[in-house]
């Protein structure tokens, strides 16, 4: 394990003082690889976040681009970055806060073939998307590969996250709650709004439980779906258990 030098030293003292993590756990993280699916309102705390504590090596994939509308709550952007891809703008974001990690801006739609590369080469993956169908194929990329996913989404005053954690048989997959191919309604933030805190609570907490899976530290939410009444400020927390008959990773899907 390579030291660190005296500047990250520094730069890190305040997570290297918690005894849960120290400069081992701190290490890990600079060692460690993150996926980030989405630049957005989930993206933006979650790319800060992971940029800041020193993940080693961040991959942020986004097709779009930065608009007006983004920046009431998509804080990885700004004002002066109108028209520009959104993984670049938030790759600069994270390059003027900690020039320590490297970062890479993919510009395109995360596809099956896309992701099974990026999902094989990282250590865990934060889906920050916006459709389902973005969401259950991260989740076949991440139960083929066996990587954990922290999921969130949020909408209106309501946000939801998870961890599932496919490395651990026990653990459901998001296509063991959400099923593919069931008809959910699309909720999109364009028509329905989002109110932007919301946004900033669940991607920090994202950012925590990445964070926390890559040092070793606690344990997860793993088989837990937190969801948030904004509007309360009140959580409620449901088990979820894995289904053997799940599509993506039950009976012969899982062995194989
Ligand atoms: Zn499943």
């Amino acid at each position: 394990m390579p030291a660190m030098n005296d500047e990250q030293l520094l730069r890190y003292s305040r997570h290297i003082l918690l005894d849960d993590l120290g400069i081992e756990g701190q290490t890990r993280l600079l060692q460690s690889r993150a996926l980030v699916i989405g630049a957005g309102g989930l993206g933006s705390p979650v790319a800060l976040y992971l940029g800041t504590a020193g993940v080693g090596r961040i991959t942020l994939v986004d097709h779009d681009t930065v608009d007006l509308t983004n920046l009431q709550r998509q804080i990885a952007h700004r004002l002066s970055r109108l028209g520009q891809p959104k993984a670049e703008s938030a790759r600069q974001s994270i390059a003027a806060l900690n020039p320590d990690i490297e970062v890479r801006a993919m510009c395109r739609r995360a596809d099956a073939a896309s992701l099974d590369a990026w999902v094989a080469e990282t250590d865990v993956v934060l889906d920050c998307s916006d459709n389902f169908a973005t969401r259950h194929a991260v989740n076949a990329a991440c139960v083929r590969h066996r990587k954990p996913l922290v999921s969130g989404a949020a909408i209106g005053f309501d946000g939801q996250i998870s961890v599932y954690d496919s490395r651990d048989p026990e653990a459901p997959c998001y296509g063991c709650l959400f099923p593919p191919g069931t008809a959910f309604e699309e909720a999109a933030c364009a028509t329905m709004g989002v109110f932007a805190p919301l946004v900033g609570i669940i991607g920090t907490m994202q950012a925590a439980e990445a964070l926390k899976l890559l040092a070793g530290v606690g344990h997860s939410l793993a088989g837990r779906l937190l969801m948030l009444d904004g509007r309360a400020m009140h959580f409620d927390e449901v088990r979820i258990a894995r289904q053997p008959a799940c599509p993506v990773c039950g009976g012969e899907a899982r062995r194989s």
